[in-house]
């Protein structure tokens, strides 16, 4: 039987529309409107794109965009005091530098003088130790994206066993701590692991974060389980070029119970949980509950 595919597509688009019924709230409030603030260093191609598709993600959320860039020569302290300047202006709410920085320039210390309240992303150490101390802080976006996917095919995932392949900061370990979060029996698999796949078979659901093209094979996949494939990898095929995930999906979608595609599943709910976490920023600022999202 065919597992049920989770439309990450959609789901971004609902959480999307959920943040802009938000912003209206919060301007009714407060007659003003989040700002969300993207810092690109250099002109790295790729990092280009994504910037601009954040700022056009913002703008249709009914938000602000601030773009700010400097040159590929600008120096580390340059970079610092722009950070500092937005977090010393009230009307941003969230910032974000965009990775990676050019190699002159410590990228943990850049992304360490973000303001915590503004730290959309949930990449400096105040964020994290918040997320591991079970404390209110704002949480990385594609780790929260997963959550949010696997919550659509059951909401309350108390109980499970989950399986979080991969380690990093920023997918595998806060992946791993928002399904603790979640009353989930969680397991952290790496590269170092024994058996991996013996233990992904005990998974209830299953998270992929590693890099590794199809590495994740069907038999590894419990019966029924929720499948959630973060990796995004570029291979060649039949003379063609296209994006697959870490599983295997052809084969696991047979065993799982719902999985998510590559493309189409994870992807799209990186840029839906930025603004989530904009909008939830912007009311913890002023004091606010927060947005019912
Ligand atoms: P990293 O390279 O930082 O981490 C990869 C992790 O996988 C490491 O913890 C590593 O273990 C583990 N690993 C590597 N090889 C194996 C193996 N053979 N068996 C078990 N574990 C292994 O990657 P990221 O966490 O940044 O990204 C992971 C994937 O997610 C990538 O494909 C990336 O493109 C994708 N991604 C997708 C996003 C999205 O928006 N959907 C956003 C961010 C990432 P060890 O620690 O032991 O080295």
């Amino acid at each position: 039987m065919s597992a049920e595919l989770i439309d990450g597509k959609q789901i971004a688009a609902d959480v999307r529309e959920r943040v802009a019924a938000a912003v209206s709230v919060f301007e009714a409030k407060t007659s003003e409107t989040p700002g969300l603030a993207v810092v690109l260093v250099g002109e790295d191609p790729a990092s280009q794109v994504y910037v601009r598709n954040k700022g056009l993600a913002t703008v249709k959320a009914g938000m602000r965009s601030i773009e700010k860039r400097l040159p590929a020569s600008a120096s580390e302290e340059e970079v610092v005091s722009l950070v500092r300047a937005l977090n010393a202006d009230n009307s941003v709410d969230g910032i974000l530098v965009q990775l990676p920085l050019p190699s002159h320039i410590d990228a943990n210390r850049v992304i360490n003088e973000i303001d915590p309240s503004k730290d959309v992303d949930g990449l400096t150490e105040a964020s994290a130790g918040r997320l591991l101390l079970g404390k209110q802080g704002l949480v990385p976006c594609t780790p929260q994206g997963s959550v949010i996917l696997a919550k659509t095919v059951r909401k309350d995932l108390g109980g499970l066993n989950a399986v979080v392949i991969g380690r990093s900061i920023l997918v595998g370990k806060p992946l791993s701590l928002l399904l603790l979060a979640e009353n989930c029996t969680v397991t952290m698999a790496h590269s170092r692991t024994s058996n991996l796949a013996d233990v992904c078979r005990q998974a209830d659901i299953l998270c992929a974060a590693v890099g590794c093209p199809k590495m994740i094979k069907g038999d590894w996949v419990k019966p029924g389980a929720i499948v959630i494939d973060v990796g995004i990898n570029r291979i060649e095929e039949d003379g063609k070029s296209r994006l697959v995930g870490d599983v295997d999906f052809d084969a696991a979608v047979e065993r799982a119970g719902a999985i998510t595609p590559v493309p189409g599943g994870v992807g799209p709910m990186t840029i839906a949980c930025l603004l989530r976490n904009t909008v939830i920023a912007a009311a913890r600022r002023r004091g606010l509950a927060d947005p019912e999202l």
